[in-house]
């Protein structure tokens, strides 16, 4: 009989791994534990369609029930993952039971990261990443009610646009002085903060959360930045990024370095685990640092690299990134990573809300944002991948299409 493998974590890298492991031909025993009682699902709903009760739960599922029994995978759901055992080659659960395996693969994913400051605890302050804060938080997502969102990041401005469209008073709490600072250009910062001030969101960047204060039954009712502003608020909503979950990867010695650290086959210290997903970090070929993503394309990637490594196929992560957001009616496709670009070049004209920005270094290729523009992102893919030199001028005509931008 097969050696038996154990997928710690249930989310999209976990349901790609197991496709690919039974697609490759492992047979073998195949148990998926995972915290959350439910099968995988598609997280980015759950700030967009699915938040604003437009999405059936159903339809998030990313392979329905049958799969897995078809799949002859043993689900261990609602159970958390509580202990690692390398020597022994043993996962712990939070019943007590044991489960060995020959061969290990860690997609812990991301948690939100929590904010510290006074009233940090009080009823109505939300986080937003799984299906359960969905349900916290849907009852309070009423006409006229007023949310301040902490952080003006995909997340925060997905979860406004979601509150505009059912109707709520939406004030946006930003610390940087603009909006997705940390991924975008100013040009292109600009674009989204004029957008949702269109649409009616108040976004206030430059301020620092300072506390929240409450009624006597213990709820929120009022932010305050440092700055001495104050916001009363009917409900709180932080987005202010996620960190990666590492345990029990790196109480049980796997090397970790912003994640669990792997190669590029997905393997961690452990030469019986391997780790994928949000919860990892790993060597861009093309970047040529150590970076950790968050995005479904990264974590389906991930997991088929390292489901064919685990069957001791010959397979290198080497992908370039991409990602996506949606806000109203403006769909934000990014590929490549702009890490250290040295200039940018905005191809056509905001105001007509398609456009371009590409990410250079010198006349390289390193990344573009396409604002309902889907044809510069099929061919910007392929000029980062193949490090076509680039004419800026030609760039910046959008009557010269990308793939002919070429020096
Ligand atoms: C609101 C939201 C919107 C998003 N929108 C987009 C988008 O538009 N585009 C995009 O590309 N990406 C988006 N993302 C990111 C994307 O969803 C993630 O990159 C992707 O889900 C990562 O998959 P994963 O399997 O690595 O981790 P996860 O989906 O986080 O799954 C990990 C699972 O492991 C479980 N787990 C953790 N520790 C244990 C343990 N010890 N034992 C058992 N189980 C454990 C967790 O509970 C979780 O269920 C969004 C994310 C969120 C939260």
């Amino acid at each position: 009989m097969e050696q038996p493998i154990v997928i710690i974590g249930a989310g999209q890298t976990a349901a790609t791994a197991i496709e690919t492991l039974r697609r490759e031909g492992y047979a073998g025993p195949l148990t998926l534990v995972g915290e959350e009682n439910e099968l995988p699902y598609a997280r980015p709903p759950l700030s967009k369609k699915f938040l604003a009760g437009d999405f059936e739960h159903d339809r998030l599922l990313l392979k329905q029930a049958s799969f897995y029994d078809s799949h002859g995978v043993t689900l261990a759901l609602g159970r958390r993952a509580t202990g690692l055992d390398l020597a022994a080659r043993a996962v712990t659960l939070d019943d007590g039971r044991v489960l060995g395996y020959a061969k290990l693969l860690i997609a812990t994913g991301a948690a939100p990261r929590h904010v510290a400051v006074p009233g940090h605890d009080l009823a109505g302050i939300h986080y937003l990443r799984s299906t359960a804060d969905v349900a916290r938080l849907r009852p309070a997502l009423v006409p006229g009610a007023r949310i301040v969102i902490i952080g003006a990041g995909y997340i925060g401005l997905e979860v406004a646009a979601t509150c505009r469209k059912l109707g709520l008073e939406v004030d946006v709490l930003e610390m940087a002085e603009r909006v997705m600072n940390r991924v975008v250009a100013p040009e292109v910062s600009a674009f989204y903060a004029a957008a949702h001030a269109h649409e009616g969101v108040r976004i206030h960047t430059g301020r620092l959360l300072a506390s929240f204060t409450g009624d006597a039954s213990g709820r929120v009712t009022a932010v305050h930045s440092l700055d001495g502003a104050t916001w009363p608020v009917d409900l709180v909503i932080v987005g202010v990024g996620a960190l990666p979950v590492t345990e029990p990867a790196e109480a049980a010695g796997i090397a970790t370095e912003n994640g669990i650290a792997v190669d590029l086959q997905c393997r961690t210290s452990d030469p019986h685990v391997w780790a994928a997903g949000d919860c990892v970090s790993q060597t861009s070929v093309h970047y040529g640092r150590r970076i950790r993503l968050e995005s479904v394309d990264n974590a389906f990637e991930q997991a088929k690299t390292a489901a064919q490594s685990m069957l001791g196929r010959d397979v290198t992560h080497d992908r370039i990134p991409w990602f996506w957001s949606d806000q109203y009616d403006i769909k934000l496709l990014i590929v490549g990573l702009n890490l250290d670009y040295d200039h940018g070049v905005l191809r056509g004209d905001p105001a007509t809300r398609s456009f371009s920005y590409c990410y250079l270094r010198g006349s390289q290729l390193l990344a573009v944002d396409c604002v309902n523009n889907s044809r510069d992102y099929i061919a910007a893919k392929k000029l980062i991948l193949e490090r076509v030199a680039l004419s800026p001028e030609r760039l910046a005509d959008p009557t010269v299409a990308l793939r002919d931008a070429v020096a």
